[in-house]
């Protein structure tokens, strides 16, 4: 058994407890609420955090672990295509054990910043071995990229012969992840969505995320013909003559929901087939920055019924792996936008996308217990979203499923026992 107090603890974003408590047993939470409604016979480790909030731990909706290694390392010129050449480029002389150590990387700096689950894409699932080494929550999703309809049926058997292989276990789902409307087939993405759907597998995509996308959806127009000109994947090809998440809808991709990778141009139409469908958009608010899109829509969508979550994607378009830095930013950024709600896209919303949302996101009896401790270096705060979301707040423990995965300043070696 073990037991934290703190100032304060967030049992979801809008339960706010001052003096707060959580009890943790046998990986899941015992009891979450005001440290003085526990009872004198509960019997353990206590750990008193002082000055910080106990939180949901975060949820990484959308990341690329092994490209860890290539942060500030791709100039972007505002040509998205030239930023995926050098992005190839880059890791054309990788060996294996370069990737591996960089997803390692990945998975420490996140545990470090309070994220307790990520959503990692992979090409051929070479991030498995070490994200099973790692106490961190995962859904592993593999990628596939095939843009010959001829093959599709090869990729798609390969993809079931190397999940049939995966040993599961509590902390580990798979996922099947066709990568984007310009580099998987209709053929491929229609396969990927039956087998979602005959084995209950979450499925995701890259979708909308440049204007450029657009041109070669709708025009078979632009940057992106001469960018599979050059790796040779264009051939008998025909523009659809759709927008990318119209063109989704009309191939069946959002039939039951699915969650769209960054969706940064809209049309109205095309937001409503994402609320009809039930669909997620994982927003990535710093690598937007990066690539200097328009202000993304997340902010005028809070009144449909549309699951928001958010993702880093890689160190190769940010900063840092952290989705405390995300929300830091969202708060600065958006003022209009309720700190809450900002809680709510990091946590909760990012569980719901990859169907966990019975079991974490929140910090109730019986859920597993996924917790982030962020200390509050301001001595005064207006509210204790402003402490969490002030720019020196900090991520000081990490905890998966009850076990303690970081602890920056050791307090779990000076916990008293009762
Ligand atoms: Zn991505």
């Amino acid at each position: 058994m073990l037991l934290l107090k703190s100032k304060y603890l967030l049992k979801d974003p809008y339960c706010v407890i001052n003096n707060g408590a959580v009890i943790i047993d046998g990986g899941k939470i015992k009891f979450a609420g005001c440290a003085n409604d526990i009872s004198n016979h509960e019997s353990g480790q206590i750990i008193d955090l002082g000055n910080s909030a106990i939180v949901p731990g975060f949820v990484n909706t959308h990341t690329h672990l092994d490209l860890t290694h290539l942060h500030n390392f791709i100039n972007y010129n505002g040509d998205f295509t030239d930023w995926i050449r050098h992005l190839v480029n880059e890791k054309k002389e990788w060996t294996e054990s370069e990737y591996l150590s960089s997803i390692r990387s990945g998975i420490k700096s996140s545990l470090e910043s309070g994220t307790t689950t990520v959503a990692d894409i992979s090409r051929n699932g070479l991030a498995l071995e070490e994200l099973q080494k790692s106490n961190i929550r995962k859904t592993l999703f593999y990628e596939l990229i095939d843009f010959n309809p001829d093959s599709a049926e090869s990729t798609i058997d390969n993809f079931k012969n190397m999940i049939s292989k995966v040993k599961h276990n509590d902390l580990l789902s798979i996922g099947i992840f066709p990568h984007a409307p310009y580099t998987v087939s209709e053929e491929l993405y229609r396969r990927c969505k039956t087998v979602s759907g005959e084995s209950g597998l979450s499925i995701a995509t890259h979708v909308s995320e440049t204007t450029d996308e657009a041109n070669f959806l709708v025009r078979g127009a632009g940057n992106f013909v001469s960018l599979l000109r050059d790796f040779d994947m264009l051939k008998d090809w025909k523009a659809p003559g759709l927008k990318p998440v119209n063109y989704m809808k009309n191939i069946g991709f959002l039939e039951n929901g699915c969650i769209l990778v960054h969706c940064n141009y809209l049309t109205g139409e095309e937001v409503d087939y994402i609320e009809e469908s039930g669909s997620t958009i994982v927003f990535c608010p710093r690598s937007h920055k990066y690539f200097r899109h328009k202000d993304h829509p997340f902010y005028k969508l809070r009144n449909r019924d549309i699951n928001i979550a958010l993702g880093t994607d890689s160190l190769a378009s940010n900063d840092s792996l952290s989705i405390l830095d995300e929300m830091k930013y969202i708060y600065t950024q958006h003022k209009t936008s309720k700190p809450q709600d900002i809680l709510y896209m990091g946590t909760i919303a990012g569980a719901t996308a990859l169907k966990l949302n019975n079991k974490i996101g929140k910090l109730e009896e019986g859920y597993d217990a996924d917790i982030a401790v962020i200390d509050i270096k301001k001595e005064t705060i207006r509210n204790i979203y402003d402490g969490i979301f002030s720019h020196d707040s900090e991520c000081v423990l990490t905890i998966v499923s009850g076990t303690i995965c970081y602890d920056k300043h050791g307090v779990s070696r000076e916990a008293t026992v009762n």
